[in-house]
């Protein structure tokens, strides 16, 4: 199994990301810092409303991050529910009319506190260190493989190669998905190579919720 994720998010990780996965009937999930809507940063333009609204709409997953990108191992447990439950807020305001139940951490940063502080709040959370969950996973820190272009591109290749072996599940994220993309974004050329060696090793790929709900099914 296999999960895309997107980050913060740039505007163009929904059209040459989430819409080219849906041009393969697949669904991603973004974890969405509502704070960052309209700027631009290095991930170039940042999503607006409406991309959020559509992207729903299309089935794709709208999944929690901080409001501000606050990153939580600067934070006290307190401040970081009370970022979350403003990015909650942000986002019903957009028009998302599911619960927002997943969430990444901010730079994968955590510690036991915000775990237990936020695993009431949220059926999973997903770090950044790459790696194949096999049979079991740690939902208050899910494994998530780099789609960068560079290194990551090639070791994100290697790992769809080893599922043909031994099924699991693996979590992509990436940012921005362009040309020329930044240090923690892929390249549309880079992003279609990893599209096509997913069809070859013949992966059901779901967004983070629908992939639990499976899994749930299948372990008890
Ligand atoms: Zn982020």
């Amino acid at each position: 199994m296999v999960s895309f994720t997107f980050d913060d998010f740039p505007r163009t990780a929904r059209y040459q990301g989430g819409d080219i996965l849906a041009m393969q009937g697949w669904r991603a999930t973004y974890y969405v810092a509502a704070g960052l809507m309209g700027i631009e940063n290095h991930h170039g333009q940042s999503f607006h409303a409406t991309d959020v609204q559509q992207l729903h709409e299309c089935g794709h997953e709208i999944s929690g991050h901080t409001y501000s990108h606050l990153d939580c191992a600067q934070s006290t447990p307190e401040q970081v529910i009370a970022e979350t439950k403003r990015n909650t807020a942000a986002l019903k305001a957009m028009g998302v009319d599911t619960p927002i139940e997943h969430f990444a951490w901010p730079y994968g940063t955590t510690n036991a506190a915000h775990k237990a502080a936020l695993a009431k709040r949220f059926k999973s959370m997903r770090g950044v260190s790459s790696g194949v969950h096999y049979g079991k996973a740690d939902l208050n820190l899910l494994k998530s493989t780099p789609l960068f272009s560079g290194p990551e591109t090639d070791e994100a290749l290697s790992l769809l190669q080893g599922l043909k072996k031994k099924p699991g599940w693996l979590i992509f994220f990436t940012h921005d998905v362009r040309a020329n993309p930044s240090k923690w974004g892929i390249s549309g050329r880079d992003f279609g190579r990893v599209i096509a060696a997913v069809k070859d090793c013949g992966a059901d790929v779901l967004p983070v919720g629908k992939a639990l709900e499976k899994l749930e099914g299948h372990y008890g």
